[in-house]
């Protein structure tokens, strides 16, 4: 009879509470800050050209080879107004091969990649999941901006102790003294960026 009572306590307040999922596509909830969606590529607005060089690092670390990329030589680097001698030529993501694994932001050198909070992206033809250069600048442009106007620094492939604001943690005895606590190395320096 008590357990009976209990199980009947239980389905009340469940009928009581607030749903907590939404009726989908109808209506989304807001995604977490730091979601990672697809790839998108940095628009350098500073110079007017992509952040990308082309330099294929990305597409080489790509576990399921869903890039393709091309570099040629930079104009503009001629001309003395860029600091990148090979720019992007081509750029193509396969996104239905995409995992999300972000090695590719990882790895650039040119932090000229940045995982996005796009995921809605169904479509009838597979032909319609290759995402052009134009629009994985378009994506990145409007995820940077999105996420400065929230007071959230996008990450890109920099170490952390290269993000502007990085405050390095208290050492502590060991680190000091220069080996990890799991007997491991330090922090390494940070490498000079190439441009
Ligand atoms: S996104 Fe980065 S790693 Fe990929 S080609 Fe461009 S510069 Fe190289
Ligand atoms: S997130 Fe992973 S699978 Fe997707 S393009 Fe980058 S490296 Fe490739």
């Amino acid at each position: 009879m008590i357990g009976a009572l209990k199980a009947l306590s239980t389905t009340l307040k469940t009928l009581l509470r607030r749903p907590v999922t939404v009726q989908y596509p109808q209506r989304h909830l807001p995604l977490q800050p730091r979601y990672m969606g697809f790839p998108g590529l940095i628009w350098d607005a500073k110079v007017g050209e992509s952040a990308c060089t082309g330099c294929m690092a990305c597409a080489r670390v790509c576990p399921t080879e869903c890039i393709v990329v091309t570099m040629k030589d930079n104009p503009l680097f001629k001309e003395g107004r860029s600091p990148r001698r090979k720019i992007v030529d081509q750029y193509e993501l396969d996104i239905a091969n995409c995992i999300l694994c972000s090695l590719c932001v990882e790895v650039c050198n040119f932090d000229a990649i940045v995982m996005t909070d796009v995921h809605e992206l169904a479509a009838p033809a597979r032909s319609q999941f290759l995402i052009d250069r134009e629009t994985l600048h378009h994506w990145g442009t409007d995820y940077v901006q999105r996420m400065r106007a929230r007071g959230i620094e996008p990450t890109t492939g920099a170490p952390p102790w290269e993000r502007p604001g990085y405050k390095r943690p208290q050492a502590s005895a060991s680190r000091q003294a220069g080996t990890s606590p799991e007997g491991g190395e330090a922090e390494p320096a940070a490498a000079p960026k190439e441009g």
